[in-house]
């Protein structure tokens, strides 16, 4: 940790009562037990001077750190951020939006561990450093479990990780595969988050996503900061987001007001709209009920790193979609199976389970005429698609062939031109 450096992180603070908090291994409030959300000190502030810092800084988050409640630079060679921001001008055909409509993909797929928890995990893993621990651990539905495997490996942490046992062989292989300990629970994630609760309370363990909570969730930031630098130091005019706990989907709304806040971006904050697997949607069953909070939900659906039946950020992520004119939606496994396709056939971008959802809400927003002319709008792909290989198992043909021109001719169908 480079020690020249100084943090404009300034406290904990509760987001229902604003009760302040020291900057520790907290986050749950003793008064209202509201969540608690880090705070920085940004007086002295210059817009220009922060915007040139950033422009020279790493091919990475860090680019971001002062932004981040972290003092300075990790030294972690796991480096996630600066995915490609790509415009997909085939997807918004097939979709028949009005030809001056811009789709952008942030493909968060191409991090380390090929989703976006790397973010949230690199944070996570340099604070736990600097306030002494040498123990990580986490709930996870899957990504998380991969990054925090990872990185803790990559910077000599012990680390335990906690998932429901009935995981995508996948994502058990690519997480046990860095030497972690990992444990299956017979149970949803739900039933994981609530073990590492009370484990949180008896061990002396980091745990990324419940005592380090605060300070993981800003990682999602640097998704709002890149899309601004990405799109020129301007805003996008929507965007459609996948919705698990809430964290990211909310998270990133906070790095568009932030830097409005500091004159780093002008215009308006987005439309936010959300995206959840309909058998696995609390916010979306909540939004379109008019509820300001989530009733709890059994998942069953086959976005399982989406599959939180309680959403800690539900109530945030329900008034940021109202505030902003988006909305939350919900889409079939057979939906999420087809926008995992039409995103690989439209853009080269093969995605998971999360992704599918994502771009089915997409879709769903596209057929219902709610994306207005010259509207830009970028969509989050927040992970990998060979990490879920059974959603893409069904609907393809392998044509078998003996190796010569007979049989290529013989069994091989030709191919109608795909346009463009
Ligand atoms: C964790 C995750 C999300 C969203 O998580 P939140 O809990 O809402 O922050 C989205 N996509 C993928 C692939 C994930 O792993
Ligand atoms: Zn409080």
């Amino acid at each position: 940790m480079s020690s020249e450096q100084r943090t404009a992180l300034q406290s904990l603070r509760c987001k229902e009562c604003a009760t302040e908090y020291p900057t520790e291994a907290l986050y749950v409030c003793e008064q209202c037990f509201g969540p608690l959300e880090a705070c920085y000190d940004f007086s002295g502030f210059d817009p220009s001077e922060a915007k040139r810092k950033i422009q020279a800084g790493s091919n990475g988050i860090w680019r971001y750190s002062d932004f981040l409640p972290i003092s300075g630079r990790p030294d972690s060679p796991l480096e996630p951020g600066l995915t490609p921001l790509i415009r997909a001008d085939r997807l918004a055909a097939a979709l028949d939006l009005p030809p001056d409509c811009e789709i952008w993909i942030k493909n968060d797929a191409a991090n380390p561990t090929h989703s976006f928890k790397d973010r949230v995990v690199a944070v996570a893993l340099a604070r736990a450093r600097e306030l002494g621990f040498s123990t990580v651990a986490c709930a996870s539905t899957g990504n998380l479990a991969n990054s925090v495997a990872a990185n803790a490996a990559a910077v000599g942490l012990e680390s335990f990780v906690f998932v429901p046992s009935d995981l995508e062989e996948q994502k058990l292989l690519a997480t046990a595969i860095y030497g972690t300990t990992l444990v299956g629970v017979k149970g949803t994630y739900d039933d994981v988050n609530r073990l590492c609760t009370e484990l949180a309370e008896e061990q002396n363990w980091a745990f990324v996503n419940v005592n380090l909570r605060p300070y993981y969730a800003e990682g999602s930031k640097t998704l709002a900061y890149e899309t601004v630098e990405q799109l020129g130091w301007t805003l996008p005019d929507r965007v459609v987001c996948p919705i698990a706990s809430g964290s990211l989907f909310t998270k990133i709304s906070r790095g568009f007001s932030e830097w409005l806040e500091l004159g780093l971006v002008s215009g308006e904050l987005p439309r936010f709209n959300g995206a959840q697997a309909a058998g696995c949607a609390p916010v979306a069953i909540a939004y379109a009920e008019g509820w300001d909070y989530c009733r709890p939900v059994k998942p069953d659906t086959i976005a399982k790193s989406l599959a939180i039946g309680t959403p800690a950020d539900g109530p945030y992520a329900l008034d940021l979609a109202r505030r902003s004119n988006g909305g939350i939606d919900s889409v079939s496994d057979d939906q999420i199976r087809a926008g995992i396709r039409l995103l690989a056939e439209t853009t080269g971008i093969f995605t998971e389970t999360a992704g599918g959802v994502t771009v089915a809400v997409l879709r769903e927003l596209a057929e219902r005429g709610e994306i207005g002319p010259g509207e830009r709008v970028v969509v989050y792909i927040t992970g990998e698609g060979l990490k879920t290989l059974d959603a893409a198992r069904e609907g393809f043909e392998i044509h078998e062939i003996e190796p010569n021109l007979a049989s290529f001719a013989d069994r091989v169908p030709a191919r109608v031109a795909i346009a463009n």
